[in-house]
């Protein structure tokens, strides 16, 4: 069971379940269309006096947020094992360590991140013109967010949009609305000023709601196809939106890869959160001389993962978050199956619990590109490997994907790591490291594509949320502009100078139209 929708006396609540047993894990009112604008209404009202406190005040916030969160860690841990299936280790490691960190960053250095700059205007400048960037907030932000990181996504973007000086409302994956609940009560508790954050709960069709309810900005992370949708409704109001959206990434291993860091990175990156995140490696390719040594281990690796119920401390891999997304997962094997591959190790559910979504961790050999689970997002815990026979085989191969969300490329040799890098097509390439940069704040995110556009996090992501503005400022106001009415043929061959001289950019030919200038500045003093 995930969430579901369900009527009770005449109202919409949202149900959520345990993955990993099919018990209840709590429920929660749906809120409706008028619910949502007027959350939005209310957010907006709220963002006149929010946007005015000064960075330091919008940070103190965060900071106490930030401190309930580290209060409830281990509770909060619980229940997004609880709610999306994953191991307590994970929700520990990948969605409260990095969220912490991040809350941290934005509350102190998004005033610096945000500071005004200063433009160089060229020539203009030995005219008295000087330009300014301001960033000013979008006003009220949209965020839509899945169930996969149901902490970390969600409190990441709230975080970096109240930094900007944004009101939000945050729809929150209906397969973890308790989550979602808990992020606005943590801000409750930290004491936030009412209304700059609202949480409106449910399915797709509040998500819908909130595109169209005039907010000034969406940010949605998702699947490809909710992506477009909003991307198509949100044009017809030019809600400008950051899409962060599925992915296939690859890993290439070199023949001078370390091949026992590079075999721990794979089973770690395929198979952690069961491979349900955005940047799990979903295809690995690995040079041929290697393959077979490099598979052995990971297949060894994988037969001693341990699979069990999220909340031991112990579990590496635990349950999916639904039965909807293991019949991807038993799709993809099974085309892999009838398409020639071999399943090395897994293959099928597990059966050991009856109750719950569990797939077990499956390596699969003899893979190709043409292959359905080497070309469409499994987001499941299959690691299909393939051969290549030299470097530009592999870049080949890693780039024939309409997605581009991360990839990664093992060598010991770091410049040609990079130059491998410079060549992949996707919106984070590491080199000896797979998956994990979401985690740091400081970095952007986002992909190529199929896998979105805009960015999150990092000064990127901060970009998104505000509006630069461009204050242009004239000190020498005696003199009206060269270029101003009236006209004649003086002025004509003024302008043939300008474009011969001036528009290039050298204060030397430039000099030279000195005496045309100040010919034109006395005709223009007699002519008011
Ligand atoms: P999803 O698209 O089914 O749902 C995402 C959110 O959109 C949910 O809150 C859902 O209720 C809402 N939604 C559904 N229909 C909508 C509509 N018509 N209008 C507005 N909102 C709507 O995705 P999911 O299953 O929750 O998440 C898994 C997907 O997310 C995967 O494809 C994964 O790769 C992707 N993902 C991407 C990133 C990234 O940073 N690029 C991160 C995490 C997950």
């Amino acid at each position: 069971m995930s969430a579901t929708i369900a009527t009770s006396f005449g109202k919409e609540e949202v149900v959520s379940f345990n993955p990993a047993t099919g018990q209840e894990v709590g429920r929660v009112h749906q809120a409706s269309e008028r619910e949502v604008k007027e959350a939005v209404a209310r957010a907006r009202e709220a963002q006149k006096e929010w946007s005015k406190l000064p960075f330091r005040v919008r940070g103190k916030y965060i900071m106490r947020a930030r401190e309930v969160l580290l209060a409830q860690m281990d509770e909060t841990a619980r229940l997004i094992c609880d709610e999306m299936g994953k191991p307590v280790a994970e929700a520990l490691s990948a969605d409260i360590a990095p969220v912490l960190d991040l809350m941290q960053y934005f509350a102190r250095k998004s005033e610096r991140l945000l500071r005004p700059e200063k433009l160089g205007v060229g020539l203009y400048g030995w005219l008295g013109r000087s330009s300014k960037i301001i960033y000013t907030p979008v006003g009220v932000v949209g965020i839509i967010s899945p169930w996969n990181f149901p902490l970390s996504i969600p409190l990441g973007e709230v975080t970096m949009a109240l930094m900007a000086g944004n009101t939000v409302v945050l729809k929150p994956s209906e397969v973890t609305a308790m989550v979602g609940l808990k992020i606005g009560e943590i801000f409750e508790k930290a004491g936030l000023p009412e209304n700059v954050l609202g949480v409106v709960s449910g399915g797709g069709s509040v998500g819908a709601a909130l595109v169209t309810s005039g907010v000034d900005k969406i940010m949605f992370t998702g699947s490809v196809a909710t992506g477009k949708k909003i991307a198509a409704v949100a044009a017809e109001s030019l809600t400008p939106v950051v899409l962060e959206l599925g992915g296939k990434d690859p890993m290439i291993v070199c023949r001078d890869a370390d091949l026992e860091m590079a075999a721990r990175a794979a089973v770690w990156g395929a198979f952690t959160n069961s491979g349900q995140a955005c940047s799990s490696v979903e295809r690995v390719y690995v040079h041929n001389s290697i393959a077979q040594e490099f598979t052995r281990r990971v297949v060894e690796k994988t037969m001693e993962l341990t699979q069990n119920y999220g909340s031991d401390a112990d579990t590496e891999v635990a349950s999916m978050s639904s039965e909807r997304q293991l019949k991807i997962v038993e799709d993809h094997v099974e085309d892999f199956k009838k398409a020639g591959a071999e399943i090395l190790t897994g293959g099928a559910r597990n059966n050991v619990f009856p109750d719950g979504v569990f797939f077990e961790p499956t390596v699969i050999g003899g893979a190709t590109n043409e292959m359905r689970g080497m070309r469409e997002e499994t987001f499941g815990p299959t690691m299909p490997i393939a051969v290549f026979v030299d470097e530009s085989d592999a870049v080949r191969l890693a780039n024939d994907t309409e997605f581009g969300l991360t990839a990664s490329v093992w060598t010991k040799d770091i410049a040609r790591g990079r130059t491998l890098a410079a060549q992949i097509r996707a919106g984070t390439v590491m080199v000896n490291e797979v998956l994990y940069t979401h985690g740091i704040g400081q970095t952007p995110w986002g992909g190529f594509g199929h896998s979105g556009y805009g960015r999150t996090h990092g000064r990127l992501g901060l970009m998104e949320l505000v509006a630069p503005q461009h204050i242009h400022v004239n000190r020498f106001t005696i003199f009206a502009d060269m270029w101003w009415f009236n006209y004649n043929a003086d002025t004509v061959e003024l302008f043939r100078g300008l474009a011969r001289r001036f528009a290039t950019g050298s204060l030397f030919q430039t000099a030279m139209l000195l005496p045309q200038f100040l010919k034109r500045i006395r005709e223009m003093r007699r002519k008011p």
